[in-house]
């Protein structure tokens, strides 16, 4: 049995969207640190989705190691801090990176501090708080912000979790054309789903990200196992300089927390809300469909944007009256629920008016003069009153979710509760 402490460390903040992946540190350290340590978990956590300081998707990550002996624990850190400083975008205004390393059992401050992260917009101060309470050593860069992400990073215990393999691009790849081969990605899809998920959307591969960074392709699923056959399908006209499979908590619905009330909302957060439909929808200028929904007490506009394409088909078949359960995003002004799901959890009932039916022949009669209303043309019989019909709703009882490509990296596809291989049925806006 070891008798040295297993050791955390947490990286955030180093990237821009001019380049750069806080993942890519992690590879390259993955690699140097093997010679000091035993590697026991690469984990790549995803934050608050909502807050304005991220790059892109908010990730950071923390490695957990067994060091080889106690004084291979300066060596390691001092690796970490010098890829850190080697490959850092430091002249990015909004990068600023943070490093923390912890030894030992990681305390439960840590664990609640993520949730925190995960729901809250958190003060870099908050952070190192928490830290000197712990005696964690942290290094911030510029105003060191990261260490928000790296400290969040240790802390998150996963529940569920899910893998990530990701692939690495020779440096000078990066930023040029990615050349994966389209079809060896949809034959992958067609083998592996749905233990593999979000991989393509229509005729569109979503594994290559559109930043010039040093990612060629990262591919989702349920376990080590099915990413490492998955990757084998992949076909690339270039070379792959390294593959990390991390552990993470993307795809899991980790950032959705269920308030009763419209008033309990917290600017920032995600959530899970029941409520009634109370005006709406209406399709505004860019075509986004906003619904207004009312917990009894308060009123919140709830939005399908642009980009949830058929999605907002589906919350444009709404009407009053309707019960839905809403899964969202807010930012500051809590005003808009930005959609990422929702059930339908009790349509309401319409009912219109049609002109009867003959007795004899059972065709629909036609409207005939003022006094007798409504005739049958063939049997010479007469109605004077229309008769009241369901409306048939164009939409069911269920869970519905955006498609894959406009899908937060933390929202849960449905087809991970076994629900729905098709997420999002295809609707139009006439349909
Ligand atoms: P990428 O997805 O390309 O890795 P990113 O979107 O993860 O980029 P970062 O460069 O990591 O963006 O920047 C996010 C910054 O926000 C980090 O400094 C992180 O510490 C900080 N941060 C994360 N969550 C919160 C939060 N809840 N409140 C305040 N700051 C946060």
């Amino acid at each position: 049995m070891s008798l040295i402490d297993n050791f955390y460390i947490g990286i955030d903040d180093t990237d821009s969207t001019r380049g750069m992946c806080t993942t890519y540190i992690g590879a390259v350290l993955l690699e140097r640190l093997s010679r000091y340590s035993t590697v026991l978990e690469a984990r790549l956590v995803r934050l608050n989705p909502n807050i304005e300081y991220k790059t892109r998707g908010n990730a950071s990550i923390c490695i957990e190691l067994v060091p080889h002996s106690t004084s291979d624990i300066g060596r390691i850190k001092a690796a970490v801090l010098d890829a850190v400083r080697e490959y850092s975008v430091f002249k990015d205004r909004k990068t600023n990176p943070g490093v923390v390393f912890f030894s030992g059992r990681v305390p439960d401050d840590f664990r609640a501090f993520y949730n925190r992260t995960m729901h809250e917009v958190i003060e870099i101060n908050d952070a190192e708080k928490v830290l000197k309470k712990h005696h964690a050593e942290f290094h911030k860069f510029k105003n060191g912000r990261g260490i928000i992400g790296a400290l969040a990073a240790i802390g998150n215990g996963f529940g569920d979790h899910t893998y990530e393999i990701i692939a690495y691009r020779e440096k000078e790849m990066w930023g040029k054309k990615r050349l994966v081969e389209k079809d060896s990605v949809f034959e992958m899809d067609r083998r592996t789903f749905p233990f593999t998920f979000n991989n393509v959307d229509g005729d569109k591969i979503l594994i290559t990200p559109n930043s010039p960074c040093p990612v060629l392709f990262g591919i989702r699923g349920e376990n080590p196992d099915i990413l490492n056959d998955a990757y084998s399908m992949i076909e690339t006209g270039e070379n792959v300089k390294a593959t990390v499979i991390y552990r993470t908590n993307q795809c899991t619905d980790a950032h959705l927390e269920k308030v009763r009330k419209i008033a309990d909302i917290r600017p920032y957060s995600s959530v899970i809300l029941k409520g009634s439909v109370s005006g709406g929808p209406i399709i505004i200028p860019g075509g986004h469909v906003i619904f207004e929904l009312t917990d009894g007490e308060d009123h919140i506009a709830c939005a399908a944007f642009e980009p949830t394409g058929d999605f907002r088909w589906v919350v444009n078949k709404l009407v009053e009256g309707d019960v839905v359960t809403v899964y969202g995003g807010v930012k500051a002004d809590v005003r808009t629920i930005n959609l990422e799901k929702i059930d339908v959890v009790k349509l309401k009932r319409l009912v219109g008016e049609k002109n009867p039916l003959c007795e004899m022949c059972g065709r629909r009669m036609e409207s005939a003069g003022r006094n007798q209303k409504f005739r049958c043309r063939r049997c010479k019989t007469y109605k004077t009153k229309k008769i009241k019909v369901d409306i048939k709703r164009d939409i069911e009882e269920r869970m519905y979710q955006v498609p894959p490509g406009a899908m937060r990296h933390l929202s849960k596809p449905l087809v991970r509760d076994g629900r729905y291989l098709f997420p999002v049925p295809r609707f139009s806006l006439g349909s």
